[in-house]
C-alpha cells in the first residue's frame, strides 16, 4: 500500500515524505512549521508553586495557598509543579565541592523537587488529587477531568542527560523551565508563577531596594535588558521566544492571598512577560 492510499490525502503526505530526507536539513524544518498546532489541554492551567519562594517559608506560606487552589479546584483545572528550594542550594554546593557533572547534580535536584511534590501532594491528597511522576503523564487528562489537579514535580525529567550551562555546573534547566514546556508541549491555557515577589523587577528586590517595578514586558525587551538576576530561570525567556503555544508567563506573590485566583481569572496581576506579536493589552 503506498502511503497516499494510507493516508486517503496527497497534500498531508507530501511534508511526511519529506522526514524520509535528512533531519538536519533546513529546508525540512521549514516545512514542519506549515501544519497548525494541535492544542492538547488548551483548559489547563500550569501553575508552578516555587520551592525557596513558597514551600520552604513552611505552613506560613503553603496553608492559605492550599485554600486557595482548593477553592480554585470548582472553576479551574491545573497542573501544579513544585520548585526545589534551598535544600537544592545545599545539595548543589555539596556536589560540586566533590567534583560531580550537571547530570548529577540534575538527578539530585529532581529529588528534591520530588520531596516538595510529595509534602504538596499530600496536603492536597483528600481532595483526590493524585502525584504523577512524569512516565505517569498519560494518565494526567484524566486526572485533570475527574479531580481537576494533579501535583508534579517541576524539573523537566532530563536527570543525567541534563546539557552544561554556558558557564559551570548548575543545571540551566530546572522547575521553572520543566513547568513551561509542560503548559507549551500540552498548549495550556495559563502558565503562572507563584512566588514571592510581585513580579519581576530590574534587580532582585531582595538585594537591591532601589530595584524598579516591571508590570509587563516582552521577552524580547526583557533579554535585550541583560539583567543580572531574574525571577524565572533564563531558559524560560529563551524557550517563550521560541513558543509554539505559549505566548505569555505570569509572576504573581503567593504570600497575597488572592494573587493567585486573580491570574487564574484572567487578571493582570504580577508581572506578565509576553511573547512579541502576542501582546493583549489588559491597560
Ligand atoms: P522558586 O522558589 O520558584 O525557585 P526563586 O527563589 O528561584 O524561586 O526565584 C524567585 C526569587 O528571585 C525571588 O524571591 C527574588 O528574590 C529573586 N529575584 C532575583 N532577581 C529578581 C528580579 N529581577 N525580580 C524579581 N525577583 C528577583
Ligand atoms: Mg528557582
Amino acid at each position: 500500500m503506498t502511503n497516499q492510499t494510507q493516508n486517503g490525502n496527497s497534500s498531508l503526505h507530501k511534508p511526511g515524505k519529506q522526514l524520509f530526507d535528512s533531519l538536519s536539513d533546513a529546508h525540512l524544518a521549514k516545512v514542519s512549521e506549515h501544519s497548525s498546532d494541535f492544542t492538547i489541554l488548551p483548559w489547563v492551567n500550569v501553575v508552578k508553586i516555587g520551592g525557596q519562594s513558597i514551600m520552604d517559608r513552611g505552613r506560613a506560606a503553603v496553608y492559605p495557598l492550599v485554600s486557595e487552589i482548593v477553592a480554585n479546584l470548582s472553576k479551574y483545572k491545573m497542573i501544579l509543579g513544585t520548585g526545589a528550594g534551598t535544600r537544592a542550594r545545599h545539595i548543589y554546593s555539596v556536589a560540586i565541592d566533590l567534583g560531580l557533572p550537571t547530570g548529577v547534580l540534575t538527578v539530585l535536584a529532581t529529588a528534591v523537587a520530588w520531596q516538595n511534590a510529595q509534602m504538596l501532594h499530600y496536603l492536597l491528597a483528600q481532595y483526590g488529587i493524585p502525584f504523577v511522576e512524569p512516565e505517569g503523564f498519560s494518565t494526567l487528562p484524566h486526572y485533570l477531568m475527574e479531580r481537576n489537579a494533579v501535583v508534579c514535580q517541576g524539573m523537566p525529567p532530563y536527570k543525567l542527560w541534563e546539557p552544561n550551562p554556558a558557564t559551570g555546573r548548575i543545571p540551566p534547566q530546572r522547575t521553572d523551565t520543566g513547568c513551561f514546556l509542560t503548559a507549551e508541549v500540552f498548549a495550556a491555557r495559563k502558565m503562572i508563577y507563584v512566588k514571592d515577589e510581585d513580579g519581576l523587577y530590574t534587580a532582585d528586590p531582595k538585594k537591591d531596594r532601589s530595584a524598579k517595578y516591571i508590570s509587563r514586558i516582552s521577552v524580547e525587551e526583557l533579554l535585550a535588558l541583560d539583567l543580572d538576576d531574574l525571577i524565572v530561570e533564563r531558559a524560560v525567556l529563551e524557550f517563550l521566544a521560541r513558543s509554539r503555544n505559549i505566548h505569555e508567563i505570569q509572576f504573581v506573590n503567593g504570600l497575597i492571598p488572592g494573587q493567585l485566583t486573580a491570574a487564574l481569572n484572567g487578571e493582570p496581576v504580577g508581572t506578565i512577560i509576553y511573547k512579541n506579536g502576542h501582546s493583549n493589552d489588559h491597560a
